[in-house]
């Protein structure tokens, strides 16, 4: 019986020490095998030159929070977030300059005093953001309750009577602990160790702390009479992301370049090599039993949560073939983004490559470039207002933006995406499609010159003309911006209908189009007004300018010959012209028009071919 119970516990402490609890994501891991030495992430010129502006990070550790970060005899920052920030400074190829202060508190105070740009490894809080912005976690842990030996499992912690639970003070914890389990007695101690001993020692039934620390203090501090004796819920997984300076947002953007390169495998190799410490001891059988039940409980409950993957795994795995499918045949890219700066893409179709010029692994985890780069800069800072928005108002989010592509072409995208939330309602990942809009957004534009422009001639027609004097008229109001109008009328042109057909007609009233807008400056506006009618309206010209434009006009129509058929046409014009210079009392794009009207009229009645 001893023997096997031994070799049982000698199994599981096997199992343990080889287990791979990593997390598998449904989808996307990096492929490619991670390799410390090779990953390097790729910084755009800007943010170098930020970076050597910046000089050495400052980071700020907890000088004792073990198995997290600490301080040790040599002055050197350890554990696990040391070794993550070695794998940060490597890969975006940056120092950090860790300064030592006495206890946290300080860490706080130098952090809120802007002498120091980072602190390494906290949960984002309310209280924390008044100064400090956050990168995305750098490592996900959840609590789990802590009891005695004897104590039952504890399956649902609301349903526990008469029983005492212990916090440090000052944690966030603590209030919501008081609110979602009134059920509990709550006390607290002065330190993390004081916790720990509080259970063992019996002033306290449980404790509820986070599982790395929870597993590494156990066994540092030989609390065998204590066990992992069940989950916290899932609101109360630590997020423990750097909180960055507010003023520094590009630095929190950068180091979330560096997160995205971390890999559960990588994270799990760290937590490792700091949770599982050699416990020297005298050999004893009743002891190796009692870590092994520790060992079998934490075994358990990874066990638990590597199964509750695999189940929702297995049942997805049928979904995510059909939506394989899907995707693989869609007009356009599926994605899946964390919702932060780079938008750091989880997952891209692979529509990816037609449609961005990249290929869909460039852009997974900023690899080549960040789907950012890729926005035009002038649509960067509101598509990111849109998102912000609608993250306040849990809404999904539709737009149309454009991107540059590899070759630096320009695409219209159209994006329809919404948030995805976790079981407490924070914001997980962004999930959406991008379709390729540029055809239409061609087309409308298309649509539009078409809607302004007049058939036969090819120059403005009467209503553009019309709306874009409305806009003259009120630069003129606010800002005394001068402008002319001519109106024009070719004389005597029922003549050339009647002599040379309609066609004959509708040739003089083209190349008399051409004519007229080449004699014009380029931001001079030309439009047909009706039938053999035009239209100039010129900026900054008086009276006398404007007649020596329609003058040059004349002239220039006085040497074309119209020929049409084979038969010389000869055509003239009539014109008057109205300025805003005299504009009087009452003043108005009617006035203005019915001027030059009664001047064209006056053309006409004095004999044609004259401009007034
Ligand atoms: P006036 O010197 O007094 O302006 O004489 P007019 O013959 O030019 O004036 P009137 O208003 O009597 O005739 C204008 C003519 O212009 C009549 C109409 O058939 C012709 N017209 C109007 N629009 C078009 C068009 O789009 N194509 C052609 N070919 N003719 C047009
Ligand atoms: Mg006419
Ligand atoms: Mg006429």
């Amino acid at each position: 019986m001893f023997v096997a119970v031994g070799l049982v516990s000698l199994l599981i402490i096997g199992g343990l020490l080889f287990w791979q609890p990593g997390v598998k994501s449904t989808r996307d891991d990096p492929p490619i095998a991670p390799d410390v030495a090779t990953i390097k992430v790729e910084l755009s010129p800007t943010e170098r030159a930020y970076l050597d502006a910046l000089g050495p990070i400052t980071v700020a550790p907890d000088p004792d929070w073990i198995p997290y970060e600490r301080i040790d005899e040599q002055g050197k920052f350890v554990g696990i977030a040391a070794d993550m920030f070695d794998l940060l400074a490597e890969r975006l190829d940056v120092e950090f300059a860790y300064v030592i202060t006495r206890d946290w508190d300080q860490a706080i105070e130098l952090s809120k005093a802007g002498e120091v740009s980072i602190l390494p490894f906290l949960n984002q809080t309310p209280a924390r953001e008044a100064w400090l912005i956050f990168t995305e976690p750098l490592l996900i842990d959840p609590n789990v309750f802590i009891t005695r030996e004897e104590h039952p499992f504890i399956f649902d912690a609301t349903q526990l009577s008469d029983t005492t639970l212990v916090l440090p003070s000052g944690t966030s914890v603590e209030e919501r602990v008081r609110r979602d389990f009134p059920n509990l007695m709550v006390v607290t101690v002065p330190s993390e160790n004081a916790v720990f001993q509080a259970v063992s020692n019996r002033q306290a039934d449980l404790t509820l702390r986070s599982l790395t620390i929870a597993a590494y203090t156990i066994r540092k501090e030989g609390l065998f009479n204590l066990k992992i004796a069940g989950q916290a819920p899932e609101s109360y997984v630590n997020r423990l992301r750097i909180g960055v300076l507010k003023d520094e947002r590009m630095l929190r953007d950068i180091l979330d370049k560096g997160i995205a390169t971390i890999t559960p495998r990588e994270r799990e190799a760290i937590i490792n090599r700091h949770v599982n410490i050699t416990i020297v001891q005298p050999f004893d059988y009743g002891l190796l039993l009692r870590i092994a039940g520790i060992l079998a409980v934490l075994a358990g409950i990874w066990f638990y949560w590597s199964m509750r993957i695999r189940t929702i795994n297995a049942s997805l795995r049928e979904s995510e073939r059909s939506k394989a499918l899907l995707i693989a045949n869609l007009p356009g890219v599926a994605y899946r983004c964390r919702f932060d700066h780079n938008w750091t893409m989880e997952f891209v179709s692979e529509g990816c490559l037609k449609l961005t010029g990249y290929p869909s692994e460039a852009l997974l985890y900023n690899r080549k470039v960040a789907y950012n780069d890729l926005i035009n800069p002038e649509d960067r800072a509101w598509i990111w207002e849109r998102w912000q928005a609608a993250s306040e108002q849990r809404t999904s989010v539709q737009l149309e933006y454009r991107l540059i592509t590899a070759d630096q072409r320009e695409k219209w995208i159209f994006e329809q995406g919404a948030f995805v939330y976790d079981d407490a309602g924070q914001i997980q990942a962004i999930e959406g499609l991008l379709i390729d809009i540029t055809d239409r957004k061609q087309a409308e534009e298309e649509v539009y010159r078409v809607s302004i422009h007049d058939d036969l001639t090819g120059i403005y027609n009467r209503r553009y003309i019309f709306d874009r004097l409305q806009t003259l008229m009120k630069e003129y109001e606010r800002n005394c911006r001068d402008f002319a109008v001519v109106l024009i009328d070719l004389d005597f042109f029922k003549t050339v209908n009647d002599t040379y057909g309609h066609q004959g007609g509708d040739f003089v009233l083209q190349q008399f189009a051409q004519l007229l807008s080449s004699s014009c400056r380029p931001y001079d506006l030309v439009g047909r007004y009706g039938g053999e009618e035009f239209i100039v309206i010129a900026l900054n010209l008086d009276h006398e300018a404007m007649g020596c434009l329609m003058k040059r006009v004349r002239e220039r129509l006085d040497e074309h010959t119209f020929v049409f058929e084979g038969q010389r046409i000869t055509v003239t014009f009539s014109a008057g012209i109205a300025a805003s210079s005299e504009a009087g009392v009452g003043f108005s794009i009617e006035t203005l028009i019915s001027q030059a009207d009664k001047r064209l009229y006056d053309a006409k009645e004095l004999g044609r071919d004259r401009i007034i």
